[in-house]
């Protein structure tokens, strides 16, 4: 026991307990064995850091890596079903993610640097909650729903239900989330995804992703989601339906602009201040409709 102490004060992370699991349902049965005192270790690229700066100490840590049938991307007819370990890297090569959801792809691209992206997770991105993290956001932009499983059970939470706060969501310390499910797009419907960061990789200042499906040249269904500038990932509901009905004209781009400025609730910080972050997402708002509106007239790849 004295060995096991004085090997934990050189370790950076506080000591903790470390169980492998080898099913959804072991992995569960830990989680509750240990009354919430637990976590999950999948990328481990969120938790590992957080651990080093000890401000999480969990006592055990429940490795879901070696879990058969976590890590897979299939088409299940009306929508795409993603793992909750896939990794940041094959959704950006998928070619399944590549059809449907092309906006996705290019999303990952924007998410820290490749060996980062070798390792993170969609399960861990989405649980851990950064507000200026991509995949939140494309989670709502999407219309996921997030299997999740408990000791009672499986439940299916929609992605608007499951970002509560910021690093906070709707899961129980017993629980796992095993799947995402993304509902398939409507034809003739197209994406735009913009992005400012300091540097390339860093966390965006603001991101916003869009899609516009378009219907004798009007458009039918907009669908607008911006990170990095409230405490969760937004969808901006009154700005989409602004678009309804419309061409995308100047006039209209405008109010909707406006809108999502309204709807974002920024912050000061090291990196940009509310002022800023709520300008430049009104204007990454436009590229990405504009980008959006182009590629389902069918003006753009
Ligand atoms: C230098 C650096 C730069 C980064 N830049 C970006 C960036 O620009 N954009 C971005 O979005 N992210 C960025 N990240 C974060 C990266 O995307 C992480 O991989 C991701 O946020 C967490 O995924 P993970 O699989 O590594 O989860 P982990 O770190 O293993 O876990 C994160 C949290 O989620 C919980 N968890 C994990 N999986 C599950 C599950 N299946 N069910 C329930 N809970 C679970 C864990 O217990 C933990 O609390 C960056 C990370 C680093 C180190």
């Amino acid at each position: 026991m004295r060995g096991h102490k004085e090997a934990a004060s050189r370790m950076k992370p506080p000591a903790f307990d470390y169980i492998l699991a080898d099913s959804v349902d072991s992995a569960v049965a830990a989680l509750a064995a240990a009354g919430g005192d637990a976590k999950i270790l999948a990328g481990g690229q969120s938790l590992v850091p957080m651990l080093n700066f000890r401000l999480l100490k969990p006592s055990v840590l429940v490795d879901i890596n070696r879990i058969p049938g976590l890590a897979s991307i299939e088409d299940a007819g009306d929508a795409i079903r993603v793992g909750a370990l896939t990794r940041h890297h094959k959704l950006e090569t998928s070619p399944l993610i590549a059809q449907h959801f092309p906006v996705l792809a290019c999303a990952m691209t924007h998410v820290a640097h490749l060996a980062i992206r070798n390792r993170g997770s969609i399960g861990g991105s989405l649980s851990h909650a950064d507000p200026a993290a991509e995949l939140p956001m494309l989670a709502l932009l999407l219309d996921a729903a997030l299997t999740i499983a408990s000791p009672k059970g499986r439940r299916t939470l929609a992605a608007r239900d499951f970002f509560i706060d910021a690093l906070t969501v709707d899961l129980a310390a017993d629980e796992v989330v095993t799947e995402i499910t993304l509902p398939k797009l409507p034809p003739s419907t197209g994406w735009g995804f913009e992005e400012v960061a300091r540097r390339s990789g860093d966390f965006a200042l603001a991101a916003v992703a869009a899609t516009v499906t378009v219907a004798d040249g009007r458009i039918t269904e907009a669908r607008i989601a911006m990170t990095g500038v409230a405490p969760t990932p937004r969808r901006v509901d009154e700005a989409e339906d602004m678009l309804v009905g419309k061409v995308l004209s100047p006039g209209a781009l405008n109010g909707t602009i406006a809108s999502v400025r309204a709807a974002a609730e920024p912050a000061t910080d090291l990196h940009a201040s509310a002022d800023f972050r709520r300008h430049l997402v009104g204007v990454l708002a436009g590229r990405a409709l504009r980008a959006a509106w182009r590629r389902a007239c069918g003006d753009a790849p």
